[in-house]
């Protein structure tokens, strides 16, 4: 039960690029409140102006989380209401917010969700690959001890596995996976609602390759098949070699066999070609 005397905390989601995923309600909700917490207040006092919103803004960021927890914690308690921000997306995933969301519910301040994009959800939507279970890892660590002790424990991982990735990280995150996991596949997107978003669907070997060669630009998200999708691939694409090859025998021409094949079994194209062609 929320003290009735205390104010309420709102988790804001903001555009994560194209500022017209703003909701009404998070508007709304800007309006409103007493107070901004935001993680960059440049960063948010940009996105304010831009909706003609003027309103008090504190920081509240990594490094100040618990001192700034705290004082956003008295002023809720003093009755005030204070909506969070994140830079991008929605508050607590991958950025701060978890710490104060922890904080307000141990003194059952009321939180209330204004909900919208969230590149990870968004990336795992347009991959294509299984995302009925899904497991989010966020940014990998850059201790190489960390980092590697975790994606040992992910090889078996059979859900899928959605990271984010800086530009300049990037082969080397995509490098490292391949290591580890082996041929898998693999959906990149980059600046999902921007003017150059994309999304590549493609093996982890393709991948290295293709940004070996196009050099990574923006923000991304790694949405990597789990390990039984892709022994289950592995078993597709055997079946997609076995009817390909028939369909070659009987005259259909490479590019229309591997087409038709990776159709009806529902293996990779570029694999089955691959396979067909050594
Ligand atoms: N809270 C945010 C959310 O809900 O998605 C995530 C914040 S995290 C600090 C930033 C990372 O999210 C970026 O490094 C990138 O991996 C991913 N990201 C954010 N915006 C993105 C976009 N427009 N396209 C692709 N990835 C994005």
């Amino acid at each position: 039960m929320s003290n009735q005397n205390h104010g309420t905390l709102y988790l804001v989601a903001t555009p994560i690029g194209n500022l017209s995923d703003i909701s009404a309600r998070a508007l709304t909700t800007l309006r409103e409140v007493d107070f901004i917490a935001a993680e960059d207040t440049r960063v948010t006092r940009r996105l304010l102006e831009h909706f003609g919103i003027k309103k008090p803004l504190v920081s509240y960021y990594k490094h100040n989380s618990r001192s700034g927890g705290e004082k956003v914690l008295t002023r809720l308690q003093g009755g005030e209401s204070c909506a969070l921000v994140s830079d991008a997306g929605t508050p607590g995933i991958s950025d701060p917010g978890e710490d104060l969301v922890r904080l307000c519910a141990l003194d059952e301040i009321k939180i209330i969700t204004i909900p919208g994009p969230c590149a990870a959800v968004s990336a795992l939507a347009l991959s294509g690959l299984d995302s009925g279970r899904f497991v989010f890892e966020g940014f990998l660590s850059t201790d190489n001890k960390k980092r590697f002790a975790l994606l040992e424990e992910l090889k078996t991982e059979f859900r899928t596995m959605i990271f984010y990735e800086a530009p300049h990280k990037l082969i080397r995150t995509l490098t490292d996976l391949l290591n580890f996991f082996g041929e898998r596949r693999i959906s990149v997107s980059r600046e999902l609602t921007k003017i150059y978003e994309e999304t590549l669907r493609l093996t982890l070997s393709e991948a290295v390759l293709h940004f070996t060669s196009t050099p990574p630009r923006g923000e991304f998200v790694l949405i990597v098949e789990g390990a039984a999708a892709s022994d289950d691939t592995g078993d597709r694409l055997d079946e997609g070699i076995r009817l390909a090859s028939v369909l070659i025998e009987d005259g259909m021409s490479k590019r229309d066999a591997v087409k038709k094949a990776a159709d009806e079994t529902g293996c990779s194209r570029n694999a089955l070609y691959k396979a067909v062609s050594t």
